[in-house]
C-alpha cells in the first residue's frame, strides 16, 4: 500500500515508535528512524528493518529539543529519499512530580520534546508534502490530551497542545491531500510506562503492583494495556485511502477511558 513512500517516525528506537516503523515498512514504505539509544541496539533495529521488509531504512539521530537538528533531519531526508510522505510525530518523554516540585528544566524539556519538535517537524515537511499532492501527518498525543491525571502537569499541558496543533494545522492543510491526526493511546506498556513506575511509586507510596492496578490500569476499564501493534496499526489505517476524509481528528485508543 505505501510503496515508494517515505515514512520518517520520531522517536522510534523503541516503544510505540519502532512498532510504527516496522508497520509501515511492513506496506512497503522506506523508512527514516530516529531517536536515542545504544548505537549498536538502533543498528541492529534499522539492519532487521531493511532485511524484514525489503524497504531502506536510515537513521538520523536528531534531538528533538533542537530545532535546527530537526530542520536538518527533514532536510537530509529529502536529499537523500525525495521527501517525507508520512510524518509521525512520535517522540516523547515523561516526568511525574506535583507542580510545586515539578523541575523547571523537565517542563523546558517535555514541552520541547512532546510540543514543539511536532510544529518543527511539520513545518519543515509540509511545503514537501504540498508539492506532492499527498501527504499524513500523524501524531502519537495520548488519552492525556483529552483529559487529565495529577502529577503529570508537563506532559497533560503538551499532550493538550497537540490536539490544538493538530486541528489548526488539519484546517490549513484541508485542500492539499493532506491529512493531520493524532492518536490517543491510554496505558501501552513501554518503556516510558515502565520508567515512570518508581516515580509514581514515590509520589503516591505506593508499591509497584499498586501503581500498576490502581493508577494505570484504574483508569482503563478494560484492565489491559494497549499494545503497540494495536497503535500502530491504526497508524497504517490513517495513511489508507479510506481514511482521506479523516482529518482534525483525535483518536483515543484507550479500552473505553475516555468514556468515562
Ligand atoms: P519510549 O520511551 O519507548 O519511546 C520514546 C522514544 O522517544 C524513544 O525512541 C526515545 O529515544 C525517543 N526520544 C526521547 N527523547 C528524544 C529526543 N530529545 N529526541 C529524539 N528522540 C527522543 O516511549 P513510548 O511509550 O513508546 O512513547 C512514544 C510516544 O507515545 C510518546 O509521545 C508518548 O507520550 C506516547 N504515549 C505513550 C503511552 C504509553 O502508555 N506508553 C500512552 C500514550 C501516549
Amino acid at each position: 500500500m505505501l510503496k515508494n513512500k517515505v515514512a520518517l517516525v520520531t522517536g522510534s528506537t523503541s516503544g510505540i515508535g519502532l512498532a510504527y516503523a516496522r508497520a509501515l515498512a511492513g506496506e512497503g514504505a522506506n523508512i527514516v528512524i530516529n531517536g536515542f539509544g545504544k548505537p549498536e541496539d538502533i543498528e541492529k533495529e534499522r539492519a532487521s528493518i531493511e532485511a524484514d521488509f525489503g524497504v531502506t531504512c536510515v537513521y538520523n539521530g536528531a534531538d528533538m529539543t533542537k530545532p535546527d537538528e530537526i530542520a536538518a533531519m527533514v532536510a537530509d531526508v529529502e536529499k537523500d529519499l525525495g521527501g517525507v510522505d508520512i510524518l509521525v510525530n512520535n517522540a516523547g518523554i515523561q516526568h511525574v512530580a506535583p507542580i510545586e516540585d515539578f523541575p523547571v528544566e523537565k517542563w523546558d524539556q517535555i514541552i520541547a520534546i512532546n510540543l514543539s519538535s511536532s510544529f518543527h517537524t511539520i513545518r519543515a515537511a509540509l511545503p514537501g508534502m504540498k508539492k506532492k499532492g499527498w501527504g499524513r501527518i500523524i501524531n502519537t498525543a495520548s488519552a492525556h490530551a483529552l483529559v487529565a491525571s495529577p502529577y503529570k502537569v508537563a506532559y497533560v499541558a503538551a499532550k493538550h497542545g497537540i490536539a490544538g496543533l493538530v486541528k489548526t494545522v488539519a484546517l490549513e492543510v484541508a485542500e492539499d491531500g493532506i491529512t493531520v491526526n493524532a492518536i490517543c493511546p491510554g496505558y501501552v506498556w513501554t518503556p516510558l510506562v515502565e520508567e515512570q513506575i518508581p516515580d509514581t511509586m514515590k509520589a503516591r507510596n505506593m508499591s509497584e503492583e499498586e501503581v500498576k492496578r490502581d493508577v494505570l490500569l484504574a483508569a482503563q476499564p478494560t484492565k489491559a494495556f494497549v499494545t503497540v501493534e494495536q497503535v500502530a496499526a491504526l497508524a497504517v489505517f490513517l495513511c489508507s485511502d479510506a481514511a482521506s476524509s479523516i482529518t482534525g481528528t483525535m483518536l483515543p485508543m484507550d479500552g473505553g477511558w475516555t468514556a468515562q
